[in-house]
């Protein structure tokens, strides 16, 4: 009496993928439970529950797409065409903040499992906010995952600190862990968005429980630059250094790795997650494959999130990475369309530390296959001489539309193209409505630019009033003789070299936008300190007294980004630069403190010097009385009222 199963596909081209890429024409697969019983003739030896001819149509084991971030699906063509840190801070983030709740992030990965099992993927490797509920979506679903929790340094939408952040994964794995689809894992987000004590603490974490840990490493070249900067060497070895290797990890990205760093990778056992659309279309790069595959490493393949992609396509995704490959090796015979298949696949499961479950058809492994139509027009017509042909017929001619059936863990997840988990009509609706609440959200921020500057900068001072007067003056001598001379005392000095960049917007009402750098100087002029700020001035001065002006409504907040980033983020009308030296005192005047600058301007370059006098202000009338005593000591520096300059260097910089 010959041995039963449940389901029964035959007269299938079966392409295993398993190490020695075993594959059978007319061959069958035998599944009973939710495991694979048997692959080629044994199989045909089975009694059947259930047949299924498969002829014409070629059976493989479920795609693997090794990094995503599944909810994302629900920001995808929200912002594009950006660079990664404007992308990342200043419209991922600010959206993420303001709307992931669990109930986002369960909607935006039903939505992603529905895309992703049309395109055949089995399997996926997460990292996000709420992971619990990445988990249960997915399950729900029926799709197998590694589900990463994030942690990093920042207060997150789902953690105000990183020790809350930590205490919710180490929870999360707890509770998941064993799962028959779910596999959880601590997912630092980034060396360097961790700090070191994350990076060990979250190793630590999954040796504990012993599960994967999920990261992105050395993603784009300016990472790399700031760890040799501020480590002293690259990513990979400093990473290590803080013990992150005691972990199975899983590291999306690595485009910026040299060859010691990819035996570094092969010898701790690391599994790399190739993402070649979103590093092409964020411009980090190509990561070197050719070379991390012929030094062994473990490399899968995956699409990154929905937002930097903008699709979950694994057919597009392993033709890329073949094609790629190819391109900027000068090599056609680089990742040949055999190998890309074992990168979406058994590579990939191998990567995600699962290929004991998944990623080929072996039996004992869980019954993760797809079925995939090759009689479409696109794919006819189909030569059988060269054995190698079909994995090039999948790599380079499928679509993921050719996909008809998908199971995972033993279980239907859609057949004849139809979805058997998942509501579309439902999935597309909520996701339009989610759609326009950020449209709105992101639409009453673009109003103003001291919204947006809200939205990037954190803590923000708001209006201040201060009285100033500024003039040219013929000499510097006459001012140190006054700051020298014991009319006045000297509270504290200081001496910067400032490099201003004004940006003014096409509503004059908005204001100008100040990025100042600041250079500390010691006596001898040496550079002791950096900072950087930000100040929005309000469009209108506030009431004059004479020369001296009385402004209003500056907005203050430390500039946590480069000049480049909130250029690009606030797209100005138009640009000025001023360079000055500047030495700078609080002194006591009749009994009023008042700061007094000393500028010699660089850029625009102008002979002389300039005096400032000014002092913060609370009331109408305290501002008159500070005005008066201005303009005294304005008339001791020898600055005469018809030098004074209303508008500040920056109009100087725009004659
Ligand atoms: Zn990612």
């Amino acid at each position: 009496m010959s041995a039963r199963c449940d389901i029964l596909l035959t007269n299938a081209t079966v392409l295993t993928l398993d190490e020695r890429f075993t594959m059978y024409e007319g061959g069958a697969v035998a599944i009973t439970g939710d495991a694979i019983a048997a692959v080629g003739p044994e199989a045909l030896d089975y009694e059947a529950a259930e047949r299924i001819d498969c002829r014409g149509r070629i059976v493989m084991p479920g795609l693997i797409n090794a990094h995503t971030h599944a909810p994302m699906s629900l920001l995808r063509g929200l912002a594009d065409d950006l660079r990664l840190d404007v992308w990342l801070m200043g419209y991922m983030m600010p959206v993420e903040r303001e709307f992931v709740t669990p109930d986002f992030v369960r909607l935006g990965t039903k939505l992603s499992c529905a895309e992703m099992i049309r395109s055949g993927v089995t399997c996926f490797a997460d990292m996000y906010y709420f992971e619990e509920a990445v988990a249960e979506a997915t399950a729900a679903a029926g799709m197998r995952a590694l589900c990463g929790q994030t942690v990093l340094r920042f207060p997150a939408p789902d953690a105000p600190s990183y020790e809350d952040a930590l205490a919710r994964a180490r929870d999360f794995i707890a509770r998941w862990r064993g799962h028959a689809l779910i596999v959880p894992a601590p997912a630092p987000h980034a060396p360097y968005t961790c700090t070191p004590e994350i990076l060990r603490a979250c190793a630590e974490l999954a040796a504990e429980f012993d599960v994967p840990l999920h990261t992105h490493l050395s993603e784009t070249l300016v990472e790399v630059e700031e760890s040799r900067r501020v480590n002293g060497m690259p990513v990979v070895p400093w990473v290590r250094k803080q013990g992150l290797f005691g972990a199975k990890v899983l590291a999306a990205h690595c485009v910026h790795v040299d060859e010691g760093e990819i035996r570094a990778l092969k010898n701790f056992g690391a599994g790399v997650a190739h993402n070649p659309t979103s590093n092409l279309k964020l411009g980090a790069g190509v990561a070197p494959v050719a070379k991390m595959l012929e030094l062994g490493v473990d490399v899968g393949i995956g699409t990154d999130g929905a937002a930097s992609n903008n699709d979950l396509d694994m057919f597009e995704e392993t033709r890329l990475a073949a094609l790629l490959a190819k391109g900027i090796g000068g090599d056609p015979t680089a990742v040949p369309a055999r190998v890309a298949l074992a990168m979406a696949t058994r590579l990939g499961a191998r990567a995600l530390h699962l290929d004991h479950i998944t990623g080929s058809l072996e039996p004992g492994k869980r019954a993760d296959l797809i079925v995939v139509d090759t009689s479409q027009l696109h794919d006819v017509p189909n030569f059988h001489r060269d054995p190698n042909g079909v994995y090039a017929q999948i790599v380079y001619t499928a679509k993921s539309t050719d996909v008809v059936d998908v199971m995972c863990n033993g279980r239907w997840l859609m057949r004849d193209r139809a979805l058997l988990t998942l509501d579309e009509r439902e999935l597309r609706e909520a996701a339009q409505e989610q759609a326009a609440r950020i449209d709105a959200f992101l639409g009453s921020r673009e109003v103003s630019v001291l919204q947006k500057l809200v939205a990037v900068g954190g803590a923000v001072e708001q209006e201040s009033f201060e009285v100033q007067v500024k003039a040219r003056v013929p000499s510097a001598a006459q001012v140190l003789k006054v700051i020298e001379g014991d009319e006045l005392t000297v509270i504290r000095a200081s001496r910067y070299h400032q490099f201003d960049t004004y940006w003014s917007f096409y509503d004059p009402e908005q204001g100008r936008l100040r990025y100042r750098e600041d250079e500390f100087l010691d006596d001898a002029g040496r550079v002791t300190g950096a900072r950087a700020r930000l100040t929005l001035t309000g469009g209108t001065q506030e009431e004059r007294f004479g020369h001296v002006i009385l402004f209003r409504s500056r907005y203050l907040a430390p500039a946590a980004h480069s000049a480049r980033f909130y250029r690009e983020y606030f797209r100005p009308a138009a640009e000025h630069v001023v360079e000055k030296e500047r030495r700078r005192w609080l002194v006591a005047y009749r009994g009023v403190e008042f700061y007094v600058h000393l500028d010699r301007l660089v850029e625009p370059r102008t002979d002389g010097y300039f005096v400032e006098v000014k002092s913060r202000t609370w009331s109408r009338r305290d501002a008159r009385d500070k005005a008066a005593v201005i303009a005294e000591l304005f008339a001791l520096f020898g600055a005469r009222p018809d030098d004074t300059i209303s508008d500040g260097y920056v109009d100087l910089a725009r004659r």
